[in-house]
């Protein structure tokens, strides 16, 4: 292959991290099809065959690293409109698309996320915050201990966050697997509320952890993928303004 990208090689000296072990979809499927075909338009340009989703195998190092490895050429090369790869294409279940795309931000912000989680401790980040205006607290009233909103240091909120994350998307009378079986009458609600967590993790990094982010050479990546996540929650209005202010003046730069 030639030209390595820089993220490329960043990997190929440190090992893969994850933060948490990546989603997949079931080969065959529906779902397993759409997330191919979102993910092919993502990196038109590209050898097909490089974008070719592995399912079934977990965690495989190997296979994060190809994935992330893909996904900075994807950014590098992007000739793409992050804009138009949004919509939904004709034909398809608009349920399906924003569920092929909650797990596809799920796996890359946990990627994301799991390569600056080792500069995110306890000490250095001691509340979930997006600089000093903007502080979450955890809550989840189906678990026992955050039944009230709990102020807690950002690794341990993200770290809830994501497993929550999982929990949901493994659920399958929220996510249903099987073709014909249908999405719950709160579907668009569950949606919208993973999004707005998910989103808070861009927050916390690029406000607290952007020079790491630089220093890894992983800086474009991000952009692209946080581009790829605005555009689409904006396309289907998925996350209220409030929630976008924290990164408002990087995403007018950015985005706009
Ligand atoms: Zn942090």
């Amino acid at each position: 292959m030639a030209g390595r990208s820089g993220f490329a090689q960043f990997f190929s000296r440190d090992k893969v991290k994850t933060f948490k072990p990546k989603k997949k979809f079931e080969q065959g499927t529906l779902k397993f099809n759409l997330h191919k075909q979102a993910n092919a338009s993502l990196s038109s340009g590209i050898d097909l065959k490089e974008v070719t989703f592995k399912p079934k195998k977990r965690f495989d190092p190997g296979s994060l690293k190809y994935n992330l490895h893909k996904q900075a050429n994807a950014s590098l090369n992007s000739g793409i409109d992050l804009r138009e790869v949004v919509k939904l294409p004709s034909n398809e279940d608009l349920n399906d698309w924003l569920a092929v795309h909650v797990v596809d931000f799920f796996n890359r912000i946990n990627l994301l996320y799991g390569t600056i989680c080792e500069y995110c401790t306890e000490e250095t980040c001691t509340t979930m915050s997006g600089g000093p205006r903007y502080e979450y607290q955890w809550c989840d009233t189906d678990s026992v201990k955050y039944k009230k909103p709990t102020a807690l240091p950002a690794p341990k909120y993200i770290s809830l966050l994501m497993d929550w994350v999982e929990s949901q998307i493994n659920d399958e009378n929220i996510f249903p697997v099987k073709v014909g079986v249908p999405f719950p009458k709160n579907y668009l609600q569950v949606v919208k509320k993973l999004l707005t967590r998910l989103y808070r993790v861009f927050v916390h990094v690029y406000i607290h952890h952007f020079d790491t982010l630089v220093a890894l050479g992983a800086e474009a990546h991000v952009n692209t993928c946080y581009k790829h996540f605005y555009y689409f929650v904006v396309e289907y209005n998925l996350v209220d303004k409030k929630e976008l202010e924290p990164l408002r003046e990087m995403t007018e730069k950015m985005c706009l």
